[in-house]
């Protein structure tokens, strides 16, 4: 028996619910995958001349986030694979430009698949671009057959990288004699290809194939089919996949976040301990994704917009809000001061809260006052975890201890003398000052306080001098 340790308490109060984790991960290529035969189809089409050495067109895919491209692309993959299993007449390659984004990073990756044999592959670091694409080539020629590169999220690496790598790509069959290459990229940025040069663009896009968004049904059955293999029978009440369902449907048909849903639904009922997944563990995770999506967007942030929303925040505390853009300048400009930092003009501040309100962190509305004008009339709209994620944020620190100086207001009394005369008893040489403070002068009277002798000090305010600093 093992002995017990930190862990045994929590695998004893286990209570499993989903029979296969990895099954609703969002990376598991399932067996199946419903409403994609068309699309599936389409590209066999268009790539299985590559088994009998042909070079097949080109191809572009594009479509939204969790429309089926990459999963659909494996599926191919995998299929392709047995079809040819010692790859002799065709080799599938898969390189998500997203995860390595760099072009040594992408050419190394898709290299190193491609070359086998150890002693000939592309080091880590150290070679050029050119000597890279050269002997690519060179290993390619020698080995006689098609290869299907597939460049997943390929606007990720255009992005930052320009299309150096797709001109290589593109261009290496008119020096190939007896290999041929054949490119199919995924996007989700449709608009993409208008940033390509001309001749890229032609020949990436020689066959172009949309995925469009899932509606509610299709996305119910390709949740049915994971859950088949998920889970035990009754372990999902029957509202739990048809909500998830709908919630993703609203948002732009993403399977990906179906699952997620799903998969986030069921880790909340297993730790709660309940047996079964109910609509109210939708709701939850529904929630939790949502803040999350939010944290991610805070944490990027910039110190001058977390500042913005600091100064929203604190308003709100204090019970004005909505709020004027006027209103948060004037919190922005108190906090900045303290903490020390540069003060940006209303006009910057403004545009940073335009950004917020567009995040979906408060929200900002123009509000008509006819003939007087136009102002903005802002709400804090972040939930309270955010808030208090900015509250925390290291920035502020010194905002919260800070302690204002304390001051106060001399003031004639209605007799005509002074009154409000506090005495501090500060362990500080003695001093006086008279520090002028919105129109009204204070005057500071410190008793010193040097080891156990106390000496209060007296000062006359001679009436005209006082006359001049508080008019009555
Ligand atoms: P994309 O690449 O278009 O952003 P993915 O292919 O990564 O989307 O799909 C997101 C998730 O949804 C993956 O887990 C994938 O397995 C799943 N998925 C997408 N379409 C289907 C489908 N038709 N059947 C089963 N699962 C699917
Ligand atoms: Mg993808």
């Amino acid at each position: 028996m093992t002995e017990s340790n930190i862990f045994t308490q929590y695998m004893q109060k286990r209570n499993v619910i989903v029979k296969d984790k990895k099954i609703l991960q969002s990376s598991y290529i399932p067996e199946n995958l419903p409403h994609r035969m068309d699309k599936i189809n389409e590209v066999v089409e268009i790539i299985a001349p590559s088994l009998n050495k042909d070079k097949p067109s080109n191809i572009l895919i594009i479509g939204k986030t969790g429309t089926g491209k990459t999963a659909v692309m494996n599926f191919i993959g995998k299929e392709l694979k047995k079809a040819d299993p010692e790859q002799e007449n065709c080799a599938f390659i898969y390189v998500n430009c997203e995860v390595v984004d760099t072009p040594y990073g992408i050419l190394y990756n898709m290299s190193n698949q491609i070359i086998v044999e150890p002693n000939m592959k592309v080091p880590f670091t150290g070679w050029s671009l050119d000597k890279i694409f050269s002997e690519l080539t060179k290993y390619i020629d020698g080995q006689n057959k098609i290869y299907v590169i597939v460049l997943d999220e390929i606007d990720r690496s255009f992005q930052k990288n320009g299309d150096d790598i797709f001109y290589f790509l593109t261009t290496i069959n008119e020096v190939l004699e007896n290999s041929k290459v054949s490119i199919i990229g995924i996007t989700n940025n449709a608009k993409f290809t208008e940033f390509l040069s001309p001749k890229i663009k032609s020949r990436l896009g020689e066959e172009k194939i949309i995925f469009p968004p899932y509606n509610v049904t299709q996305l119910q059955d390709i949740l049915y089919e994971r859950a088949r293999f998920a889970f035990d029978e009754g372990i999902l009440e029957p509202d739990v996949i048809p909500y998830c369902a709908a919630l993703s449907a609203q948002e732009m048909g993403d399977a990906r976040r179906a699952l997620d849903l799903l998969r986030i639904s069921a880790d909340i009922a297993e730790r709660n301990g309940d047996k079964k997944v109910t609509a109210a563990h939708v709701r939850f995770a529904k929630n939790k994704i949502e803040l999350d999506a939010v944290s991610e967007i805070i944490k990027t942030l910039t110190i001058q917009s977390k500042t913005v929303l600091f100064s929203v925040i604190l308003n709100n505390e204090e019970g004005n809000d909505p709020m004027t853009t006027g209103d948060v300048f004037t919190k922005y400009k108190y906090v900045c001061e303290i903490i020390g930092q540069s003060v940006l003009t209303q006009r910057r501040v403004a545009g940073l809260i335009s950004e917020l309100d567009m995040l979906g962190i408060v929200h900002a509305r123009v509000k008509s006052f006819g003939r007087a004008g136009r102002t903005r009339e802002i709400e804090l709209s972040t939930p309270k975890e955010i808030v208090g994620m900015i509250k925390g944020d290291a920035a502020f620190i010194d905002f919260f201890t800070y302690k204002p100086p304390t001051q106060t207001t001399i003031c004639r009394g209605s007799n005509g003398r002074i009154r409000d005369f506090p005495i501090f008893h500060l362990r500080f040489p003695l001093f006086l000052s008279f520090m002028p403070y919105s129109n009204r002068f204070s005057l500071f009277i410190i008793s010193i306080d040097e080891g156990h002798k106390s000496v209060l000090c007296f000062f006359y305010v001679f009436p005209s001098s006082l006359k001049k600093a508080c008019p009555p």
